[in-house]
């Protein structure tokens, strides 16, 4: 049989063996672990351990700050909770509105809609599945406080324009970098941009806590903010019975800490794999009739490439055949996604908001939309720490498919 006879077919498929594992760790985890189990201070707060032990979460905290160019990281226990908090420590109340973008993990909305505040969606742009700065402002009302700008697959979105529209109307900026670890923005790193950043250390992300998450600030009063709600309401340095505002406990564990400062020794020769990967498989894809690239905004000074995202040509995307094609790709042994459905039509997202404000209101999002039915393709995270070999076969697989339909 043909090599180019489609797996789907009963052909021979492109790859059989995977691509790179995922968690990465050695025995530098498991020191650092053990280091923090003999030391009897597993929590984030109260107690100092075992004497001479130098606690985790605060060394965690300062280098994963310097790493995006911040003054200041609070850790909390996930990703989600650290938009939350983010929202909170801003100022941002129950009523209030928040523009994101509708391409994003529910998190973004949720985030908001725990405690009321409204999702307010702004649709993405063709080119770079971001949010559009330009149908912001269309969107403002007297409620509006917020803006959260998410850096989708680790791509910064355009936050010389959003800080420019949100100083010109007063909002606060958030940064929703959940996977953009590592990621810079016109030589500024994210979660430094906006007054402040959140970053997710689940484990599917580019740094690995199991769970975990992280906000980041320059402003020293936000810092304290965000600090006091994940730890009961006190305040840095004050009295452990001295609750000065309403917080909850959202404190990460010194495990997950000794995790983090473990997978950051080895982020910047990971990310620098992730980026020869994309670059390969960038020029490969090019080649190839039937697929187009997403663009990249000159100042998008470093990707963290979460995830890789192409699409459909504008040809296949009019033939609605998204679906049989990622089911012809999967075929050939190749780990392909449809990706995201448009959050602003999700239903949870939808009744929640019924639920705050007694009206059901839709937003429109064209763009968003037609991307998610009939264009955008993701490859999963691990797909890009894998050898040139593997990203030779990606694009081998995307080509015999794109031509099966031509
Ligand atoms: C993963 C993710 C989150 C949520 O993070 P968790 O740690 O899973 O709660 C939020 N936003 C985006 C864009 C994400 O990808």
């Amino acid at each position: 049989m043909s090599t180019s006879t489609l797996a789907v077919q009963g052909g021979t498929p492109v790859r059989t063996t995977g691509f790179a594992t995922w968690p990465i760790y050695d025995d530098l985890e498991l020191n650092l672990l053990k280091e923090v189990l003999e030391s009897g201070k597993w929590g984030g707060a109260g107690g100092s351990g075992k004497a001479g032990y130098k606690p985790k979460l605060p060394q965690m905290e300062e280098q994963f700050a310097q790493l995006h160019g911040a003054k200041h990281a609070v850790s909390v226990v996930n990703g989600t909770v650290a938009i939350t908090v983010a929202l909170q420590a801003a100022g941002v109340r129950s009523g209030d509105e928040v523009i994101i973008p509708p391409y994003t993990f529910i998190a973004t909305a949720t985030a908001a809609l725990a405690y009321g505040v409204i999702p307010v969606f702004a649709d993405i742009e063709e080119d770079t599945l971001l949010i559009d700065p330009e149908k912001i402002e269309a969107l403002i009302t007297p409620k509006t406080k917020a803006i959260i700008a998410v850096h989708i697959a680790g791509a910064p979105a355009n936050m010389t324009r959003i800080n420019e529209i949100a100083s010109k109307h007063g909002l606060v900026v958030i940064e929703d970098a959940a996977q953009a670890v590592g990621a810079s923005w016109d030589g500024q790193g994210v979660g430094s941009i906006g007054d402040l950043g959140t970053f997710s250390l689940q484990s599917s992300k580019n740094l690995n806590a199991g769970e975990g998450g992280i906000i980041t600030t320059n402003n020293t009063d936000l810092w304290q903010n965000a600090w006091s709600i994940c730890n009961v309401g006190r305040i840095p340095n004050g009295g452990w019975y001295q609750h000065e505002k309403l917080g909850q406990n959202y404190r990460m564990t010194e495990f997950q800490a000794a995790l983090v400062l473990a997978q950051m020794t080895r982020l910047e020769q990971q990310m620098q794999l992730r980026e020869q990967n994309a670059a390969r498989l960038e020029a490969a894809l090019a080649q190839i009739e039937g697929v187009k690239l997403l663009k990249q905004d000159a100042r998008v000074s470093r990707h963290a490439y979460h995830l890789y995202m192409f699409k459909l040509g504008p040809e296949l995307a009019k033939r609605n055949v998204k679906d049989e094609f990622i089911k012809r790709i999967q075929a050939e042994g190749i780990p392909v996604s449809a990706g995201y459905v448009p959050l602003n039509r999700n239903v949870a997202v939808l009744d929640a908001t019924e639920a705050w404000t007694g009206t059901r209101t839709v937003y429109e999002c064209p763009v968003c939309e037609s991307m998610c039915a009939d264009e955008v393709l993701w490859l999963t995270q691990n797909v890009l720490l894998s050898d040139s070999q593997a990203i030779d076969d990606v694009a081998e697989a995307v080509s015999k498919v794109a031509k099966s339909f031509l």
